[in-house]
């Protein structure tokens, strides 16, 4: 059911859809709440209530952003690269204050923040650094007198993030769209409207013109009608593959980019040959990182027989050693998940792949404590069927496979629906090289070492974990007008 609205933009009656709230869940997998209180995931207290803007404000922020925007696609680099080095600045400077944000809205680690937020700082500085370089025109010789490619802006683009790395995720997107002139509007997830307002307050106070930058307080029901809005030249979207699906169907329908960072279950395949106790140390923090809660944690163990029962016997000794507790504690390893209804998710798929066999060799029960608590869980001889086979586990459950060979286990990591990340193991690094750069199916593959993102390097999928490409040189080309200029 659609609800279609007639308002005038720029003096044009252009109609809007707001989709039913009925429908929204439909689409989703998860079922949402619509408030957007910021609720603290260690004792379910209310952090702050946030009010949804209107229709009449959305429509607002983005024609002011779009007015905002054609002042800025004139400015030039240097004078962006001020402003994002004074973001970067500002990030150091308050690095306290946003890791205890994160912490309160979505139970991150005090500790992990504060290094979520040195790396938006790094990101602004990278492309303040090197936008102009990636962006500078480039001749190329033919018949004209001259002919060239430049990069031009594109206008407003609209970021839909997810609340798991809130500041990293916008940042990785933000910097290089504001150096190549775009402005932007944030739809954040909605339990993080905390975080998505401070990242409005940094671009605010780092001198960004007003309005370049807006945070957008709606619900995920209301991401259609931003996206037909004629203002918003392109989308980018990160979180689930449901999410992706449903964004990149309206965007199509008004023929506008998107750029898709989506779910993933990335393989670390353990080979024969490996070191097995490194191997197993990696493929545990990989899993851990943010409570599990990373599209890029190693989600699949896929281990040569020969070495499976070590392997087990190593990660259950190192998953056994980590600690739950406050995520405000230096030494807790485990915080609470983002939110009740996602750990009880995670739950049930643990307890669905037990049901189909899958043995529980730790964890895998509901602590006996307030919070959204979900304990390091260890499972073994997963198999197709089974949600810890199939499906994306966004917590701190290690699924172990075992694999006859090692054609088995490059099969295994491939018949996956996902293809974000995905690592090999293995002494002979010859091999390990040629299987990560030919045979693994993902947007990065490491070798004896865990998937990243940094700056410098294209991040993003294939399958259904997305297309395009966030960060590096390739990053920042996402959301330009490719311009050829042909001078007879
Ligand atoms: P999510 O539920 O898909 O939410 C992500 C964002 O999309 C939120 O702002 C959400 O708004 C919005 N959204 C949800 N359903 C939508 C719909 N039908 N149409 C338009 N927007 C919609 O994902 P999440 O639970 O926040 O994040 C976890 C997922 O993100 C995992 O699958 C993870 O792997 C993926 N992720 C991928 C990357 C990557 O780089 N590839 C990075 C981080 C996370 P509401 O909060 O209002 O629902």
């Amino acid at each position: 059911m659609e609800e279609v609205m007639i308002i005038k933009i720029k003096g044009e009656e252009v109609p809007v859809t707001l989709l039913d709230k009925t429908e929204k869940n439909s689409n989703h997998k998860n079922t949402k709440k619509m408030s957007m209180n910021a609720v603290n995931p260690v004792n379910g207290s209310i952090v702050e209530e946030y009010r949804q803007h209107t229709v009449e404000q959305i429509l607002d922020i983005i024609d002011k952003s779009h007015a905002s925007w054609k002042m800025w696609k004139d400015s030039s680099f240097k004078e962006r690269a001020v402003l994002l080095r004074r973001a970067a600045e500002i990030l150091r400077s308050r690095k306290e204050k946003y890791a205890d944000l994160m912490t309160k809205e979505m139970g991150k680690l005090t500790k992990d923040g504060k290094a979520e937020i040195e790396k938006c700082a790094w990101v602004c500085d990278y492309y303040a650094e090197n936008g102009e370089k990636f962006l500078s025109r480039e001749d190329i010789k033919t018949d004209a007198s001259s002919s060239y490619v430049t990069y031009n802006p594109l206008g407003v683009v609209l970021a839909v993030m997810p609340w798991n790395f809130p500041f990293w995720q916008v940042f990785r997107f933000l910097a290089p769209a504001l150096m190549a002139g775009n402005g932007a509007v944030l739809k954040h997830a909605s339990n993080v409207t905390g975080c998505s307002l401070a990242i409005e307050e940094i671009n605010k106070d780092a001198g960004f013109p007003n309005d370049i930058f807006r945070s957008l307080i709606i619900d995920s029901s209301q991401v259609k009608m931003v996206i037909e809005n004629p203002l918003i030249k392109a989308v980018t979207l990160t979180g689930s593959t449901e999410a992706g699906r449903s964004a990149a169907s309206i965007a199509g329908q008004n023929l506008k980019k998107i750029v898709l960072e989506l779910g993933g279950s990335d393989a670390y395949v353990v080979l024969k040959d490996a070191d097995v106790k490194k191997a197993a140390e990696t493929c545990v923090n990989s899993r851990l990182i943010n409570a599990g809660q990373s599209c890029i944690a190693a989600k699949r163990f896929i281990v040569e027989q020969d070495i499976y029962g070590e392997f087990v016997e190593e990660v259950r000794e190192i998953l056994e050693s980590k600690s739950i507790g406050s995520p405000n504690d230096d030494d807790t390893d485990i915080g609470p998940m983002a939110r009740k209804d996602l750990r009880d998710e995670i739950h049930e798929q643990v307890q669905e792949s037990i049901k189909k066999g899958a043995n529980c060799l730790l964890g895998g029960v509901i602590p006996d404590r307030e919070g959204a608590y979900y304990p390091p869980t260890l499972l073994t001889d997963v198999k197709p069927g089974m949600p810890a086979y199939e499906e994306e586990i966004f917590g701190p459950v290690a699924s172990v496979i075992k694999a006859n060979s090692e054609e088995d286990a490059i099969h295994i990591a491939n018949e996956s629906f996902f293809g974000l990340g995905a690592a090999i193991f293995t002494s002979n690094h010859e091999k390990g090289e040629k299987i990560a750069a030919e045979e693994l199916e993902a947007g990065f593959c490491a070798v004896n070492d865990f998937v990243r993102s940094d700056p410098r390097l294209p991040f993003g999928g294939i399958k259904e974990s997305g297309y395009g490409r966030e960060l590096s040189s390739i990053g920042i080309k996402e959301f330009v007008n490719i311009k050829t200029v042909y001078v007879k």
